[in-house]
C-alpha cells in the first residue's frame, strides 16, 4: 500500500493524474463498450496500478527519467535517454512488464497508443522534446496502464466498477 502509494504521488510529481490515464482508457474502449463512463475507467487503472509489477515499473521508469534529467549517469546513455530515440526501444520493453500481466488486448492497445500518443502522453512528448524534463520512460508506462485498463475493461465489463 505504502508503494502504490509513492507510485501515484511520483505519477503527479511528473504531471501525470489517474484522471489523465483513464481519459486514454476511455478513448481506447467506449466504441466497444456502452455507457462507459470517466469514472468506470478511473477504477480499472486504479486496479492496475495497485499490481506489483505496475509500482516497480512506474517507479523504475520515473527514476531513470529524473537521473537523466539531473545527468547524474554516463554522458552517453544519458544522451541517448534524454533523445528519446524510436530506435531506443527499452522504455517501450520496462513498459512491457505492465502489459504482458494483461493479455493481447492489452498487448495490442499499448502499440496503438504508443504509436498516436493520446492526452497527457502527447502533452509528456513535447516537454520531453523541449528538454525541459526527460519523459522518456514514463510515456510509455502510461500507454501501458491505459491499455492495461481497457483490456481489463473488455474482460469483465463495466460492472465490476459499479
Ligand atoms: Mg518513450
Amino acid at each position: 500500500m505504502e508503494l502504490e502509494n509513492l507510485a501515484i504521488r511520483k505519477l503527479e510529481e511528473r504531471g501525470v493524474k489517474i484522471e489523465d490515464i483513464a481519459e486514454i482508457t476511455l478513448f481506447l474502449q467506449e466504441k466497444y463498450i456502452e455507457n462507459l463512463s470517466i469514472d468506470d475507467c478511473i477504477s480499472y487503472v486504479k486496479d492496475v496500478i495497485t499490481k506489483r509489477e505496475s509500482i516497480n515499473a512506474i517507479l523504475t521508469a520515473i527514476a531513470i527519467d529524473e537521473v537523466a534529467e539531473k545527468r547524474l549517469i554516463d554522458n552517453e546513455i544519458c544522451n541517448i535517454i534524454l533523445e528519446d530515440s524510436g530506435l531506443y526501444g527499452i522504455d517501450e520493453i520496462l513498459a512491457l512488464s505492465i502489459v504482458n500481466v494483461h493479455g493481447s488486448i492489452a498487448l495490442t492497445n499499448f502499440g496503438y497508443a504508443d504509436k498516436i500518443k493520446p492526452g497527457i502522453v502527447k502533452v509528456l512528448d513535447n516537454i520531453g522534446k523541449q528538454k525541459q524534463q526527460c519523459h522518456t520512460f514514463l510515456d510509455d508506462i502510461v500507454c501501458a496502464i491505459a491499455a492495461s485498463a481497457a483490456s481489463r475493461i473488455a474482460h469483465y465489463g463495466i460492472e465490476k466498477s459499479k
